[in-house]
């Protein structure tokens, strides 16, 4: 254990002990000293009998009068209490029959606890108590309330912090390591902070509490806040460090590909393809964001870029989740790299064994430009010749891990790092910009191509089939194109799969005069690219598709969508779904099914999806409803996550810290390491691609 690493918990506790409380998250002092109470009681004054409000939580004290065991309703220990002003029942539902020795007549009790109203009196159940010496002390302090596992109580808890404390305090561990930047806020110092956090001193009322431990949290907020800066912004100055190819604009190409497209850009679009331009020719390597609602057109700005990078003769490496997704990429580049002298390649899993061979071969001579291709392209036998950009589309749906592996790929005797541009259509809310994207430089398109149609969103119980059945035949006969989703979710997979294939087959009996194409991710490429092909050329009308579909697909004639059991999936999926319609210049609609039982969450889900197509907006509220843990698959990204600060409330400490951080790491303050360790102690082996 080196020395600027927290202390062991078992420094002041029990093996026991310390095995309970990693349980909660906490594996070392500091853990410890960090884990805030969720709220506090309030033991320091005693309210008489006769005060009792019924729903609030109070503390009295009194002579035990009476103590019985009835059997009305059911069999329970029923205690008088009583004080000056009067009396009250205590009972216990559930006791042992060493409680009923307890409660002896004329022992002095203190309670806290919620007095209900039942029949004409006042009682407690099941309330906290304590059997006091007369004339006791009260407490001087508030009682905090933690989250708990089991095998660990609230007072275990309580008294272990304190005694952890109390040892830090004699030990002087955790001494602030940059004054300057605490003293300039007039902060309060961080043991004590973190002292009146757990153990607030005063009788306060709420509001007074609140305002008083404000000051503290503060505190504290900006120490977790400036590691994770120190974390994010330290990551983005590294790879600053590096080089990286240098690519300047060859307009012949540019003007070339523009021409090819058949569109033009919109003005959002020919500034994130400039902001890229401006990092190609800085020779250190590109760490971007490119962030675009659903169809706002990112497939060709990342396009335009790839070109510059291949026209230099660097190779490019543009990575989809899916297989669909890919190859409508490879497609779709492989038309505008038309008469450009670019050659683009597949690679996917699903390729023959010879013919991957044959590709890999292809790339590592470095006869192939653009590698369009799924997650094969992380597999070890895949090298570059020269690989000096790569693309990642959708990056949420790509580990961490293996967005890093892709940038050892380049083996052959290059000395600099690849340009990375990762795009996302879940736009990412600023308070996470800010923080977990804290790396990355990001460019956004926030609006759509011209000539798009707003979406109408209808929610439908399922009960109305007939009538969607009558919407589906009315829009095919006008030539249009609709899904029917189906979506797969995870628990029942086979079960979800059935319904794709049963709704399949109702639909094809229902509609004898439309041609209706199943879709799902368990069939095999060819077959899927089959369906796909004849969904896009318009010979099929109605697709029923599983959330394979989910991510990018573009057919633009599409203008109807069903989602079935809308009320499973999340905001962002939701409103990716649905991003598949709307593509072209007709008036689209999405229908969202629900079943019989709509929970609150799912309630609020549908309502939003309903009121709003804004992607940044969607993303504002998904995040608020889920928290960033589950928000974009952070949990699993290993990333560190916050334990005290929340982003939307914090967002203005956030913004001071950045520049803090900054300039810290400029000045490379030798102290940012130990910092770190103490918040982050396992931050040199996250993995931040
Ligand atoms: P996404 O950002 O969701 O990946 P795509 O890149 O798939 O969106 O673009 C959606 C559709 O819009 C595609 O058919 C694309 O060719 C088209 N498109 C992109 N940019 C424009 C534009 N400026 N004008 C018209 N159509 C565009
Ligand atoms: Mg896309």
């Amino acid at each position: 254990m080196t020395k600027d690493r927290p202390e062991s918990i078992e420094a002041v506790f029990t093996k026991s002990q310390t095995s309970k409380l990693n349980k909660l998250g906490i594996h070392n002092l500091f853990d410890l000293l960090i884990y805030f109470p969720t709220g506090y009681e309030d033991r320091t004054s005693i309210t008489s009998i006769s005060n009792l409000i019924p729903g609030t939580k109070f503390q009295i004290e009194g002579e035990v009068k009476s103590c019985d065991v009835t059997y009305i309703p059911r069999k329970n220990l029923s205690v008088l209490v009583e004080d000056k002003s009067g009396s009250i029942q205590i009972r216990f539902l559930n006791f042992y029959p060493s409680q009923i020795k307890q409660f002896q007549n004329g022992g002095l009790v203190r309670i806290y606890g919620e007095a209900r109203k039942a029949n004409l009196f006042y009682e407690f159940i099941h309330p906290d108590y304590r059997f006091i010496e007369a004339d006791e002390p009260l407490l001087e302090h508030l009682t905090p309330k933690y989250a708990l596992t089991s095998g660990i109580s609230q007072k275990i808890l309580e008294k272990n912090i304190l005694k952890a404390i109390e040892h830090v305090k004699k030990h002087n561990l955790f001494n602030d390591l940059f004054p300057k930047l605490i003293n300039k806020r007039k902060f309060p110092g961080f043991i004590e902070s973190i002292e009146n956090i757990h153990h607030p001193q005063k009788k306060l009322t709420d509001t007074l509490l609140d305002a008083s431990l404000k000051d503290y949290r503060q505190r504290v907020v900006f120490d977790e806040l400036l590691a994770n800066q120190l974390f994010f912004r330290g990551n983005y100055h590294k790879k600053n460090q590096y080089q990286a190819a240098k690519i300047s604009l060859d307009s012949d190409i540019h003007n070339k590909l523009l021409k090819q497209i058949g569109f033009k850009l919109t003005s959002q679009q020919e500034f994130c393809f400039k902001e890229i331009m401006d990092d190609f020719t800085k020779a250190k390597p590109m760490n971007r964001l490119l962030q675009g609602d659903v169809g706002s057109g990112k497939t060709i700005v990342a396009t335009l870029a790839a070109f510059q990078v291949a026209s230099q003769g660097y190779q490019i490496a543009f990575m989809a989740p899916t297989e669909i997704l890919a190859e409508q990429h490879y497609k779709k580049l492989t038309d505008w790299a038309y008469d450009l002298n670019i050659k683009i390649d597949y690679l996917s899993g699903s390729l023959k064994a010879s013919e991957k061979k044959n590709i890999s071969q292809r790339i590592e001579n470095g006869d192939t430009d653009v590698v369009v291709g799924t997650h094969a392209l992380f597999q070890e036998n895949v090298v570059f010749n020269n690989l000096a950009f790569y693309i990642i589309d959708e990056q949420h749906r790509f580990g961490v891990q293996q967005r890093a592996l892709l940038r050892k790929k380049n083996l052959k005797g290059n000395s600099f790092a690849a340009h990375q541009l990762m795009m996302s259509a879940t736009p990412i809310p600023r308070t996470l910009s800010m923080s977990y994207f804290a790396d990355m430089d990001i460019s956004i398109i926030n609006e759509l191509p011209p000539g798009r149609q707003k979406i109408s969103t209808k929610i439908f119980s399922e009960s109305k089939r007939n009538e969607i059945l009558e919407a589906i035949n009315h829009q095919c006969s006008l030539g249009n194109q609709v899904y029917w989703v189906c979506p797969l979710i995870d628990e029942s997979e086979k079960l979800d799969l059935e319904n794709a294939i049963q709704t399949h087959r109702n639909l094809v009996n229902y509609f004898s005069n439309w041609q209706v194409g199943l879709i799902h991710g368990k069939m095999k490429p060819s077959e899927k690219d089959e369906v796909m092909q004849a969904f896009i050329k318009g010979n099929t009308n109605i697709l029923v598709a599983t959330s394979v579909i989910e991510v990018g697909v573009d057919v633009p004639n599409a203008n109807l969508m069903i989602i079935e059991n809308s009320e499973r999936l999340g905001l962002s999926q939701l409103h990716q779904l649905r991003g598949r319609i709307g593509r072209g210049d007709k008036k689209s609609s999405c229908v969202l099914l629900y079943g019989k039982k709509l929970s609150d969450l799912a309630k609020q889900r549908l309502k939003i999806i309903y009121e709003t197509d804004d992607g940044f907006e969607i993303a504002e509220q998904d995040l608020k409803l889920r928290g960033p843990g589950e928000f974009i698959g952070l949990r699993q990204s290993g990333l560190p996550s916050l334990k005290i600060s929340d982003l939307s409330r914090d967002m203005l400490v956030l913004e001071e810290v950045k520049k803090e951080a900054d300039q810290l790491l400029l000045s490379n303050d030798p102290l940012i390491e130990k910092y770190l360790n103490r918040w982050l102690p396992n931050h040199q082996n996250i993995v931040k691609a």
